[in-house]
């Protein structure tokens, strides 16, 4: 088969690799229908998360079940499925409590920009669908197996509430998802923080009902301004630098929360800071696995449509101009095709 190899920097190659084989009886193969690039992956792409040897490459996938192992339950060949980026095997002690990306056998998805995938913990990890779900829907359901998933995460880790107000720092897929987690939540209030044009629109679309384009210190009075001086009951932070964390704190009221969604590159915390301000901060990867019967049907009647955060389709084989587009900011996400 073929699939994405990124070799350094830059440097995202379509290569022929080995078929991917059931090396545990847990484990199912899964022919991809539908994948895409992340933000996240951009971090190794920029070089600043270091490639030390040329590996596969993606998290985020749907597809058909092509083959099971033999202590797979629940699934079988043919099957439309859509799969969490953090495996889970939803038995042990941290999945009972809704922890699935803290499971006991937790693997960390990385082949998935391929035209097959092997998954670990099979039966945990994927979602079949009730048939094979119309093809307007794949691009929807494909989100909800990290941004779509993570969105509702950071709106959960920053306790978005009916009536509240919230703000959304990041105007990526997870950011724009997290608009939409925030309306779903019942915000009454949601404030994307983006300065990019198309994506103000889009975060509109999905329910923002202000976007504050400045940023750092004069983003956070921009916030205060529209709070009366009080600060944001809940702020989704889904970039992961200091400067996007830094707005997240100070963004929140005294007693407000901020769920941090976006995987950190040098962010620091002040605790004196974070003590006197009484914020709540939680983060982590999200527990998709959780979420996805309800995401997958919330896309499936259509009363979120996820998938127009891809504006940009391409050919699974092209996977390195998807890299390129996002970096680029041409693109807010690439989804890839086999
Ligand atoms: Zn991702
Ligand atoms: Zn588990």
């Amino acid at each position: 088969m073929r699939g994405a190899v990124i070799h350094g920097p830059g440097d995202v190659r379509f290569e022929t690799l080995d078929d991917p084989k059931i090396l545990h009886p847990t484990d199912a193969i899964v022919r991809t229908a539908a994948t895409c690039v992340c933000g996240s992956d951009l971090w190794p792409w920029r070089g600043q998360d270091a490639t030390e040897h040329a590996h596969p490459i993606g998290h985020e996938y749907v597809g058909f079940v092509e083959e099971v192992g033999a202590e797979v339950t629940g699934l079988r060949p043919g099957q439309f499925v859509v799969g969490s980026f953090a495996t889970s095997d939803n038995t042990c002690a941290h999945c009972r409590q809704g922890w699935t990306s803290h499971c006991e056998r937790r693997e960390f998805m990385s082949t998935c920009q391929a035209e097959y995938i092997r998954v670990p913990q099979a039966a945990g990890t994927l979602v079949a669908t009730d048939g094979v779900p119309d093809a307007r829907h794949w691009p929807g359901l494909l989100t909800a197996s990290d941004v779509l998933g993570t969105g509702w995460w950071a709106a959960e880790a920053a306790q978005v509430r009916p009536g509240s107000t919230a703000v959304v720092v990041g105007d990526g897929a997870v950011g724009l998802c997290a608009v939409l987690a925030a309306r779903h939540s019942g915000a009454e209030r949601i404030i994307a923080m983006s300065r990019h044009e198309p994506r103000q629109r889009l975060a509109r679309a999905f329910g923002a009902t202000d976007v504050v384009t400045e940023r750092g210190a004069e983003g956070v009075a921009r916030i205060m301004d529209l709070t009366d001086g009080l600060g944001a009951d809940s702020v989704l932070e889904c970039v992961g630098t200091d400067a996007a964390m830094g707005q997240a704190l100070r963004g929140a009221r005294p007693g407000g929360s901020v769920g941090f969604v976006g995987v950190p590159h040098g962010v620091a915390v002040d605790g004196q800071e974070l003590f006197f301000s009484h914020v709540g901060l939680r983060g982590g990867p999200a527990p998709v696995r959780r979420y996805l019967p309800e995401l997958i049907d919330l896309v499936l009647t259509d009363r979120i449509d996820p998938g127009r955060v891809f504006d940009l389709a391409l050919p699974l084989a092209d996977v390195a101009e998807g890299y390129r587009a996002m970096d680029e900011r041409r693109a807010i996400k690439a989804l890839l095709t086999p």
